[in-house]
């Protein structure tokens, strides 16, 4: 949760800033790209001047044209070398004078360009033909690929730039290609001059957009870092306070807050106190004393129930235990336990450690689960219910009449009592179809041979009826309201 609030902020903002740089980049290409556009073009401007003015002189002898052609070469920046061509042949060039030299044949209306890797006299320097024709009429006008080169360089200094002329290309480093034009992984743009016959293709290496970032929004960088670690924070609260409850039962346990109270359970027929039902209260320092129904369920669920039961246990039988070898007949303790307590053999020494605290034979230990959640027979709850039994530790199944134990249930976990839950003794003289269902649970208690516990009884009406219909315990307020461990003992001493 917080490692997922802290992130959340963080990622977004790295995607939005990503997203940001990336444009940022493919703007920046573009830009690029139209640069150099213009000053290749501008370049361009100059050669095609010097082949438009020498056309007309292609046909004359070489002699006689051959000052223009060097002087087109000295007077035009950029221009490397001027040709005439007659016929599809170079006849005259500004370098060497007369020449014979073929050429591709093909109409060069308007101009046409031609990138090369080089010639004779410089092999390994590229450049670019200009090539102007007019019938059997052609003038030609180089353009030295170390201008072109620089101007990639220096226009795309930080920019991957290429010059591409029909199947050829150049890169800035003054090499020529030919074939397909390299990929660049980041903003790659692709420009063509809407005046000669070339483009460009622009472009950044792989990771340009993270180097970008960090170099371009290093505060941004921090807001995001100090945005996530607030949102983390938050998160970290928020998921505190949703986890309190465990964390405040944690500490309530520490400091011995929930704590047993007793409350008596009588023989049916002399109302005589047969024992005593141990019920937890949390003793808040706030919230003064809490009902079991209000935590127990956050004990479940945080799985604090087990040693909180534990502690319980311990506490009943530093106060009970001493009283023991006075008791006349075994004195009922009756422990409530929930399912998820019978998921290990744990409770088997839990219950040792208790009974070894009374005298002998003093007790019968009870262990009350309620109907409403079953526990499922397993290997292991068969092995713990048998070893339960062999300590003497008695069974019984609580708030009956409200769940749905069968038979063959009962019969597999050796119930020992049957604890009438209180909603059928509150029907106790209401009417007479509600007479009849608690007739009918005690009748089946009788049917499956087991003790019989009332709960909830409050009225000497509902103690008359019970006695009556051979109910062997009664419980109620009737009796004694649960109360703290002091007030038990001295009841029972009145006894
Ligand atoms: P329960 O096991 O059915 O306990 C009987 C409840 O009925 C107790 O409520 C008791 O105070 C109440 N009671 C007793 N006599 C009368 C009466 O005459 N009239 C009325 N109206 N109520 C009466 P309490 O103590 O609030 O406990 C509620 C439930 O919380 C218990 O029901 C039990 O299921 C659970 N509980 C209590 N202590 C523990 C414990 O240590 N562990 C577990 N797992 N559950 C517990
Ligand atoms: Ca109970
Ligand atoms: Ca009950």
């Amino acid at each position: 949760m917080t490692l997922a609030s802290g992130l959340l902020p963080v990622v977004l903002g790295v995607v939005i800033l990503y997203m940001q740089a990336e444009r940022a980049l493919k703007h920046s290409a573009e830009h690029t790209a139209e640069e150099a556009i213009q000053q290749f073009e501008l370049m361009l401007d100059n050669t095609a001047q010097s082949a438009r003015e020498l056309l007309p002189l292609a046909g004359q002898r070489c002699l006689d044209v051959n000052f223009a052609l060097r002087e087109q070469v000295t007077r035009r920046p950029f221009v490397r070398s001027t040709n005439l061509v007659w016929d599809d042949t170079i006849y005259c060039s500004s370098l060497f004078g007369d020449v014979n030299e073929k050429t591709s044949s093909g109409n060069y209306d308007g101009g046409r360009l031609l990138l090369m890797k080089g010639n004779p006299v410089t092999p390994d320097t590229a450049f670019l033909v200009y090539r102007l024709g007019e019938g059997k009429r052609g003038a030609m006008s180089t353009l030295d690929g170390y201008h072109l080169s620089n101007v990639l360089r220096m226009i795309g200094s930080h920019t991957l730039l290429v010059l591409q002329v029909g199947p050829n290309w150049l890169s800035a480093d003054n090499q020529f290609h030919e074939g397909a034009l390299p990929d660049f992984p980041v903003a790659q743009t692709q420009l063509d001059s809407s005046r000669y016959a070339f483009g460009v293709k622009a472009g950044f290496p792989e990771g340009e957009t993270w180097r970008y970032m960090s170099s371009e929004y290093p505060a941004l960088f921090s807001l995001l870092i100090f945005f996530g670690a607030v949102s983390a924070l938050i998160g970290h609260l928020l998921q505190m306070r949703s986890t309190s409850p465990t964390h405040e039962m944690k500490r309530a346990m520490e400091a011995m807050e929930f704590v047993p109270y007793f409350q008596a359970v009588v023989h049916g027929d002399t109302k005589k106190v047969s024992g005593t039902e141990v019920l937890m209260r949390w003793n808040h320092p706030k919230e003064g004393l809490v009902r079991p129904d209000l935590f127990i369920p956050f004990a479940e669920h945080s799985g604090l129930i087990v040693p909180m039961t534990r502690s319980l246990m311990q506490q009943t039988a530093v106060l009970l235990g001493p009283l023991s070898a006075s008791f006349r007949e075994p004195f009922h303790i009756g422990i409530n336990i929930t399912a998820s307590h019978c998921q290990d053999l744990e409770l088997i020494s839990d219950c040792r450690e208790f009974l070894a605290q009374f005298a002998p034979g003093s007790i019968h230990l009870v262990l009350e689960l309620t109907e409403r959640e079953l526990i499922e027979p397993t290997p292991l709850t068969h092995q713990l219910f048998e070893q339960l039994r062999e300590l003497g530790v008695k069974i019984a199944i609580d708030d009956f009449g409200t769940g749905h134990s069968s038979l063959g249930y009962l019969r597999q976990f050796n119930v020992d009592y049957l604890k009438i839950d209180q909603s059928f003794v509150a029907m106790i003289g209401v009417d007479a179809l509600s007479g009849h269902i608690l007739d009918t649970v005690i009748e089946l208690a009788l049917k499956l041979d087991l003790a019989m516990v009332a709960e909830g009884v409050e009225t000497q009406e509902q103690s008359d009826y019970l006695t009556a219909h051979n109910v062997n315990f009664l419980q109620g307020y009737l009796y004694g309201r649960p109360m703290p461990g002091a007030e038990f003992i001295s009841a029972l001493s009145v006894d």
